[in-house]
């Protein structure tokens, strides 16, 4: 087999057979298949696609370059979460003990932030000690203790989509619905679960722009996960703004531990509620969305879920007095407050531009050696349909630089649209996709 006749092969649009998949990604993940070689299969992948047997066979390929977690001696379904990615997304922080609180074990990996998106491990790292680098042994028996761990993924979980993504990212091909699809799968496939709950968000701070697009990207997974014994189901959410006010580490861990106090933001808490009741309905926990809604609205109510995140801190090292008392968390040392010029109603607010500049003012990284300030970020005042009075706070920028401060102004000037028409009400949620189909929502 030589990698030049399988990129002509996928360039003219044929089939990639199992063994010419394996040949491919082994010999790149070897070293055998130069970038140049794999960056055109990668183009040719994104022009031409692959069906769903050549997805699947690429999932399990990546899946197999590295380790595969057993979790089976936790008792009980291990659901994992993931989310094709968001701005000021904290779902995971307040998720995970949430669902724990409500009696489905979290095991779960999360990312680092790279580029305009940050990641729940740089986040749960504003608080002081907490240690994410935990071993497997350690690891499995932190979730068997208190029900739920968050870890980095230092355990070498698909080291072919490491590699990979390092690649699309500088290729132009991240956004392609087989590559996205194997690039999750395969690390969710790896990290042990039974069963898999996805966020795919659409819109302008997402990968998936338009809705079919999304719904299509939504199905693929959704069919994989089964096909590999993992029984998986997707949301589709909108991703027009960012989610809930934070944008920024220790901003976004304050909004976190509002929502497990039961607290705001809105969107953010339907967000955890909707994912957090899929995942204790395919924990066996509950039959229905509704009562799996109703159960975690308990566990807020009565403080168990903040207590059982002050569990994970306690047992991962952190410091939980910052838990207890928030304003204790790295916290910059200048605000700015930048002022609306006009008078209406908020229309759109560009996620990326806010996510952008959340990444200027240094709460992101430009690249892997970059340190983050964790005490950076941005607070959004007004969202989506908010009525606007010149003079008001729109956002405020949480800095320790003026110069990045000044940066990260001006591309937030350009972030948000104001207008004199109160802009229809968008939904959150729009479709829930599993093993029967899609199904449109509304809420
Ligand atoms: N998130 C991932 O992990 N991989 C992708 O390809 C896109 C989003
Ligand atoms: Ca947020």
């Amino acid at each position: 087999m030589r990698a030049i006749d399988l990129i002509i092969k996928k360039r003219n649009g044929n089939e990639l057979r199992e063994e010419e998949i394996k040949y491919f990604i082994n010999g790149y993940v070897e070293g055998k298949i130069p970038d140049y070689q794999m960056s055109a299969m990668l183009m040719a992948i994104y022009f031409k696609g692959m069906n769903i047997k050549e997805t699947k066979t690429l999932t399990m390929e990546m899946v197999n370059s590295g380790n595969i977690i057993d979790l089976s001696s936790i008792e009980g379904i291990k659901v994992d979460k993931h989310s094709t990615g968001g701005v000021g997304d904290t779902t995971t922080i307040a998720l995970a003990p949430m669902v724990a609180a409500a009696g489905v074990p979290v095991a779960k990996m999360s990312g680092r932030g790279l580029g305009h998106t940050g990641g729940t491990i740089d986040k749960l790292e504003s608080i002081k000690g907490l240690k994410t680098e935990i071993g497997l042994a350690d690891f499995i028996k932190i979730v068997k203790k208190i029900g739920v761990s968050v870890i980095s993924p230092t355990l070498n979980l698909a080291p072919a989509d490491k590699k990979l993504y390092t690649l699309r990212d500088v290729t132009g091909t991240v956004d392609s619905i087989p590559l996205i699809v194997s690039s999750i799968m395969s690390k969710k496939i790896a990290a042990g679960a039974d069963k898999i709950v996805l966020d795919v968000t659409t819109g302008s701070g997402a990968f998936m722009k338009n809705m079919q697009d999304a719904l299509n990207l939504a199905k693929i997974m959704v069919k994989i996960g089964s096909e590999m014994k993992k029984e998986t189901i997707a949301i589709v959410s909108n991703m027009e703004e960012p989610l809930g006010f934070a944008i920024g580490n220790s901003l976004e861990v304050k909004e976190a531990i509002n929502i497990l106090k039961n607290k705001g933001p809105e969107d953010l808490k339907k967000i955890c509620l909707a994912l957090g009741a899929h995942m204790l309905k395919l924990g066996g926990i509950v039959d229905t969305i509704r009562a799996g809604e109703k159960h975690l609205l308990s566990v807020l109510k009565n403080g168990l879920a903040f207590k059982k995140f002050i569990e994970m801190v306690s047992e991962q090292n952190g410091d939980v007095e910052m838990v207890k008392n928030p304003d204790l968390l790295p916290c910059a040392k200048f605000t700015l407050a930048l002022k609306s010029q006009q008078k209406g109603y908020m229309q759109k607010i560009y996620s990326k531009n806010v996510g952008e500049s959340a990444m200027v003012l240094g709460a992101g990284r430009e690249d892997k050696k970059s340190i983050i300030d964790l005490s950076v970020g941005i607070l959004l005042k007004k969202k989506v349909g908010d009525a606007i009075e010149i003079g008001e706070t729109l956002v405020e920028i949480h800095y320790n630089d003026v110069k990045k401060m000044e940066e990260a102004k001006k591309l937030l000037l350009s972030a948000f649209e104001i207008d004199q028409e109160k802009p229809d009400k968008t939904s959150l949620i729009l479709a829930t996709i599993d093993k029967n189909g899609i199904k449109m929502e509304d809420y």
